[in-house]
């Protein structure tokens, strides 16, 4: 039997809202209960009515042996899915803007050792660029990645990058939420971000699993592993209501950075009244002098998909995202499974939306899995049945934290999301789309538009379609 006695959801400390002993005990809870079909069948029963499951329950069902009852998680997760989001897909993608870095991580290339690696800081200048390229493909929402370095990126560069990219606007073009990836930082730093109005602030914990973190991580500010967990804490602290954890798959064992990921969202939530706004599922890949031959704990896709529908089961409100590190394949299976935001025509190097860069000039995070240009991928979602949207509502008109989540638990969605994502589509398609896209997006628009239920919601949707048309843009219920 493990000693429990320092797992605490409230506690401040790393350590204690997620507890090693905690975690071990639920992977022993649920290897012995995998083929319990009673209990699993209890559990899938309860998480039906769509207010998720705790990590001990969600990990019972990723041991879980029995086939039909894998078939009814998955089907159950779909069924989540279509209740909370229907079936938008919000667009996004990341933005590079340096790979300058002093940290030690051996799965990331950016590590300070790094020598092949090309290093790149983009001027205030080259960001305009960047952006004017993000525009022209049609994308409104960004998410700032960056190294941790205190010469080359501190919190100013990244504050005056994200002043750049705001004031940014190019033909019809607008970037209108940018979320931050960053280190870790102080309280301080996390208010400035809320001050020059970031989407999300989203950090991977990498891995809940301490010794194994300080091993992967044998350099650099990042190997505090308590700095690293807390940071959501402090994120909070400093006003930041929507923010977004995620591990890395493939540096531990998935069953222990499972429950630790759905310990973390029960901690936000029991800690400060509302989870995290997101989840990111990234999985470990080859770059530069990164070799996932290395790493022995790859999660194979059969699995992945599991992590992904009972993640959908167990946090419905929680938004899920993929990105482009994931092939065309697997992320048309998690689609339907639960994510709910995924990236397109994305370029993981520093520079890289002016310039593609030749592989010798190599400056990329991950070698890119899907390598479609943004209009591809919208056409591909429309041909699956997929709303594309562009929508940042939900921030811009202050619905953020707690008051984002009680419109998806009011069902409000379906009157002011889905109108929303068609609105978004529309601008898409005037400005951006091939005229195949075209096509294919303006039929979607048409079939959707008649399925929201409120009526007034719907003529108001109709009269900005028809407004956008005439060139008018930045419609928002
Ligand atoms: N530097 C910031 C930090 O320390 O958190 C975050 C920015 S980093 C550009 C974004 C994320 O990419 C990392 O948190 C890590 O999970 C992921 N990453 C690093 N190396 C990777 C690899 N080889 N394959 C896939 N993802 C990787």
């Amino acid at each position: 039997m493990y000693n429990i006695k320092m797992y605490n959801i409230k506690s401040s400390k790393a350590e204690e809202f997620i507890s090693d002993s905690e975690i071990k005990a639920t992977m022993a809870y649920a290897h012995e209960n995998r083929n319990n079909r009673e209990l699993i069948k209890e559990i899938l029963e309860k998480a039906r009515s769509g207010k998720g499951i705790s990590h001990r329950e969600a990990a019972i069902l990723l041991e879980c042996e029995q086939p039909d009852l894998i078939e009814e998680m998955y089907d159950l997760a779909r069924d989540i899915k279509k209740r909370f989001y229907g079936n938008r897909i919000v667009m996004f993608a990341p933005l590079y803007l340096s790979n300058h870095c002093i940290n030690g991580c051996v799965y990331c290339p950016y590590h300070a050792k790094n020598k092949t690696i090309r290093r790149k800081k983009l001027t205030q200048e080259e960001i305009r660029d960047e952006v004017i390229a993000l525009q022209d493909m049609g994308h409104k929402r960004l998410a700032l990645e960056a190294g941790e370095h205190p010469l080359h990126n501190p919190i100013e560069y990244i504050l005056e990058s994200i002043k750049s990219i705001y004031s940014i606007k190019h033909k019809n073009g607008a970037i209108r939420r940018v979320n931050v990836n960053i280190a870790a930082t102080t309280v301080e730093n996390y208010r400035k971000l809320r001050d020059a109005g970031i989407g999300t602030y989203i950090l991977f914990q990498e891995t809940y699993n301490k010794e194994n973190y300080e091993a992967l991580h044998p350099s650099g500010p990042k190997k505090d592993y308590a700095y690293h967990t807390e940071a959501m804490d402090r994120a909070m602290q400093g006003g930041i209501d929507d923010v977004g954890i995620g591990v890395l798959f493939g540096l531990e064992t998935y069953r222990y950075d499972f429950i630790g990921l759905l310990m973390h969202a029960e901690h936000l939530e029991a800690t400060y009244g509302v989870g995290p706004h997101t989840i990111s599922v990234p999985r470990l890949c080859m770059a530069d002098d990164i070799d996932t031959a290395d790493f022995k704990n790859c999660v194979p896709d059969e699995i992945f998909y599991r992590i992904v529908a009972i993640i959908r089961i167990a946090v419905p409100y929680t938004g899920m995202i993929i990105s482009t590190r994931e092939s065309a394949k697997s992320r048309e299976k998690v689609l339907e499974l639960g994510i709910s935001q995924i990236s397109g025509g994305s370029r993981t190097s520093v520079g890289g939306y002016v310039q593609e860069e030749s592989e010798e000039e190599n400056s990329a995070q991950f070698d890119l899995s899907d390598r479609r240009t943004l209009d591809e991928i919208v056409s591909w979602l429309l041909d699956l049945d997929h709303i594309p949207s562009f929508c940042t509502a939900c921030y811009r008109e202050g619905r953020t934290g707690d008051r984002f989540m009680s419109l998806l638990k009011n069902g409000q969605i379906a009157n002011c999301c889905l109108p929303n994502a068609l609105l978004t589509l529309k601008e898409y398609l005037k400005d951006y789309a091939s005229p195949a896209t075209r096509e294919k997006g303006e039929a979607m628009i048409r079939r959707m538009l008649t399925t929201i239920p409120n009526e007034k919601a719907r003529a108001t949707a109709t009269k900005y379609l028809d407004a956008i048309e005439e060139g008018k843009r930045d419609f928002r219920f």
